[in-house]
């Protein structure tokens, strides 16, 4: 038996909670990485591990990530994830949520739970009709924080790619710069439809072919075939589908001067950040550039809690925040040679008091 604190992803975690429920058949883990910012925030993922190890993985590693990001969002807010370890059949009842939300509520606050993989919108309001410790719940009206998270997450990664144009190549405006798209989606879609506007050259590419053809119709565009995406001759390369597309067959593809995206945890491995560097390509990186959609949700619950109304308008200033952001983070790395995704984890980790 190997100890959980052994694992190369555990950092110190504040708190690594096994949850047991033998009636209901729940096993979970709840990792709260850091707490020093605030309660420990972070999605709670519903998945079958081919081993109980990879489910301890996860919840480490997602819930360090989830520090850093909530940090460099300006958030008060910690970093915590939740797995569940469903069965082959992913056989979920609601006795089950039940044990796991009266387990987030033990905690009386210390872990704000979310939506993750697996977890849908109704678990999440049965989550939080036993727990008030939830974030990211339907929201009524179009002036309120929260609800879905998609397009608030689109516009800082459109403001981060106007950054990124301007810190690389000079221009004050997209109008003209070509970038490519992977992933129409909630998240690329929303990116590509604001660029649109703006006046950018696009390329859009989606493993749903039809949905990308959809959209390239109405705004304009150009196609390309999912495995011909990487390597378009393209400005800025935005990666708004999968993680880990960022490794050395991936890297060696790419003809484009910036890589700005939404996808989390784009970079396979940490060496994969200076490989891009060193191709003088530069990166923003991923959990700053995509927050938009977690500042949303964090601010609606934050007022939720606090009984004041949630704003739109303070979502968006905090939003306007991510390309001074970036900025710093590429200037620090312009100034030092480390790569931004370095910079960026340095950065997070100061803030968090490590
Ligand atoms: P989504 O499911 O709405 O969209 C993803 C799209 O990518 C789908 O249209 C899918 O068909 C397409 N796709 C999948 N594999 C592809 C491939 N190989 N090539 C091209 N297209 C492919 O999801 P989303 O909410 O838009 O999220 C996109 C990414 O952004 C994910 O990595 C997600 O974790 C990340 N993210 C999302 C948010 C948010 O607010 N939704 C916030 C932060 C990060």
């Amino acid at each position: 038996m190997t100890a959980f604190w052994t694992e190369a992803d555990f950092d110190d975690h504040e708190l690594v909670e096994v949850v047991r429920d033998a009636k209901s058949g729940l096993t979970a883990i709840i990792a709260l990485h850091s707490t020093h910012l605030g309660p420990g925030a972070g999605g709670t993922r519903f998945w079958h591990y081919a081993e109980a190890s990879d489910a301890m993985r996860d919840a480490l590693r997602l819930s360090r990530g989830m520090s850093y990001k909530n940090a460099m969002a300006g958030l008060p807010m910690g970093g915590g994830k939740a797995v569940i370890l469903a069965n082959k059949d992913k056989t979920k009842t609601p006795e089950m949520l039940a044990a796991f939300a009266d387990a987030v509520d033990a905690l009386g606050g210390k872990y704000v739970t979310a939506e993750d993989v697996g977890i849908s919108e109704a678990d999440m309001a049965a989550v939080a009709e036993r727990t008030q410790y939830v974030s990211g719940l339907p929201v009524e009206g179009e002036d309120a924080a929260g609800g879905d998270p998609g397009p608030f997450t689109a516009l800082g990664i459109f403001l981060g790619i106007k950054a990124a144009v301007q810190h690389k190549l000079g221009k004050d405006s997209v109008a003209g710069v070509h970038v490519a798209v992977q992933g129409t989606g909630s998240v690329g879609g929303g990116v590509a439809r604001l660029l649109a506007k703006d006046g950018a050259k696009l390329t859009l590419s989606d493993i749903h072919t039809d949905r990308a053809e959809a959209l390239a119709a109405e705004l304009g565009a150009e196609t390309a075939a999912p495995d011909a995406v990487m390597s378009v001759a393209c400005d800025v390369f935005s990666p708004n589908a999968l993680g880990a597309i960022l490794d050395d067959a991936g890297i060696a593809r790419l003809d484009c001067k910036i890589v700005a995206g939404g996808a989390n945890n784009q970079l396979r491995r940490p060496e994969h950040g200076p490989l891009l560097a060193k191709r003088g390509i530069l990166y923003a990186p991923d959990y700053v550039i995509n927050a938009g959609g977690i500042i949303s949700v964090t601010l609606e619950y934050l007022c939720r809690n606090d009984k004041a109304p949630s704003d739109i308008n303070e979502v968006r200033k905090r939003i306007a925040l991510i390309p001074g952001r970036l900025e710093q983070i590429w200037q620090e790395s312009d100034k030092t040679g480390a790569s931004p995704d370095q910079v960026a984890d340095r950065m997070a980790q100061e803030l968090i008091g490590r």
